[in-house]
């Protein structure tokens, strides 16, 4: 079946939008290109679903790349969102007190972040940490993994992961190289280059900078004492860590990875859940550093619609709903419930695949495994993904179009929609061991 006969409407719509936009998308890997195919457009999203405009139904693993742990228009996220904007505005470039409350709710919730600056997304986030740890530190190198991504600053495009790995770009052509040649670029989960990077260069590192569990080149975790090593080394060397929790943050646990590996970063950036769906990122860290940022300090960093008010109060409203007593078990037990049919399906079809999972993030990998890094990532079998992605699309479920993304679960899946998508999965990867 090609596209056109499925997705007619989407098809034009696409056919169109290549027409006005780079590759029809305002992000790469909506495009739907590693797996073949053109992507659905979508009417709304309820609950765990999406309705694309050709009038399919699916049930939704991507979740907006994950700010969306409540599900799609979550009643309490709507009606925060109504109330500020009947009773308070879109924006005015002012403090208000809804502002004081997110970054309360934040500095709670990780007790390593005494301070937070509210900013626009994550790729801010982790640029304006980025600046702030090079001015702290008075240094100008910083060291990052293969396969991670932190937005799509000139010096983290360095062997990133997401679009840039689905893509094959990781030298983006426009990064100078005199930028890229204060990236260091070291194997995920690999302590000794780490260490061997320090011995060489390490009074010249301002940081390292870390998804605590990885998700952009799919789910691939930390493996036991990596994170803490990395917190030993820099220490040592006067280098900050950073964590990029953009992803994790209040999806691995409430308090993120550093909560769940007890881990203190010296600064830590957010994005995705603390908006609640709406454009939000935040970094903050140790109070001695974030004193260090304009107005207090000389670092220069600004936003005209930063800390809106809307976004807020969609991120405060999330925060609420995710603090009730139980969530986070919802969410293991219905990922661990589509853990257990996806492997038993695939075992049953014959077809080796290593599924990574870390609370409610994980990545089923064609490649027996295991993945712990960039190369044991890139060596899955992507052919077989996008047979499994187009024949899991056709029966209504929604994944990340690429081997190298993570996919989410949210507090709106129930287990009828789980058991659907391990029926779904048996028949497709009964296809793939067929070939
Ligand atoms: N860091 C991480 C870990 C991310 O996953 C992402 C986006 N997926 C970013 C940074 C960049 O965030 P944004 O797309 O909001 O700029």
């Amino acid at each position: 079946m090609t596209d056109s006969e499925a997705w007619p409407r989407s098809a034009a719509a696409f056919a169109e939008a290549v027409k006005l936009m780079p590759g029809g998308v305002n992000s790469p890997v909506r495009a739907f290109k590693s797996v073949g195919l053109t992507p659905p457009f979508i009417q709304r999203g309820e609950g765990a679903y999406l309705y694309d405009i050709d009038g399919h139904k699916y049930i939704d693993y991507v979740s907006s790349w994950g700010p969306l742990i409540l599900g799609h228009r979550h009643p309490e996220v709507v009606d925060a969102l109504e109330k500020t904007l009947r009773e308070m505005g879109t924006s005015f470039g002012a403090p208000t007190e809804l502002e004081n409350e997110l970054a309360r709710e934040i500095t709670t919730a990780m007790p390593a972040v005494e301070m937070v600056r509210l900013v626009n997304s994550g790729t801010e986030a982790t640029m304006s940490a980025l600046r702030l740890a090079r001015g702290y530190t008075g240094r100008e190198k910083v060291v990052k993994f293969a396969g991670c991504y932190h937005g799509h600053a000139d010096y983290f495009l360095i062997q990133a992961g997401s679009g840039a790995l689905t893509f094959g770009i990781p030298n983006s052509p426009g990064v100078p190289a005199t930028v890229a040649a204060n990236t260091i670029v070291a194997p995920y989960n690999d302590l000794a280059a780490v260490e061997d990077i320090f011995q060489k260069a390490g009074e010249e590192i301002a940081a390292v900078i870390v998804e605590p569990v990885a998700g952009n080149m799919g789910c691939v975790p930390p493996l036991p004492g990596f994170l803490a090593g990395l917190r030993t080394i820099t220490k040592e060397y006067g280098s900050l860590l950073i964590f990029d929790e953009v992803m994790t943050g209040f999806r691995v646990a409430f308090g993120g990875a550093q909560a769940l590996y007890g881990i203190r970063p010296d600064l830590t950036c957010l994005g995705k859940i603390i908006g609640g769906g709406l454009p939000v990122g935040a970094y903050g860290g140790r109070r001695e550093i974030m004193e260090r940022v304009a107005p207090s300090g000389p670092i220069y960093q600004a936003g005209t619609l930063s800390g809106n008010p809307l976004a807020v109060s969609a991120g405060l409203a999330t925060l609420k709903v995710l603090k009730k007593p139980g969530t986070y078990e919802r969410l293991e037990s219905l990922s661990a419930r589509l853990e257990k049919g996806l492997k038993e399906a695939a075992a049953e079809a014959g077809v080796p695949v290593t599924f990574n999972r870390v609370g409610a993030m994980f990545t089923t990998f064609f490649n027996p495994g295991p993945v712990t890094d960039y190369a044991t990532a890139t060596a899955s079998d992507t052919r077989a993904f996008a047979a499994f992605f187009r024949a899991m699309l056709r029966q209504g479920i929604y994944l990340a179009p690429s081997q190298f993304e993570a996919a989410f679960m949210s507090l709106a899946h129930r287990e009828d929609d789980i058991d659907c998508t391990i029926a779904a999965a048996r028949e497709a990867f009964k296809g793939i061991a067929i070939g």
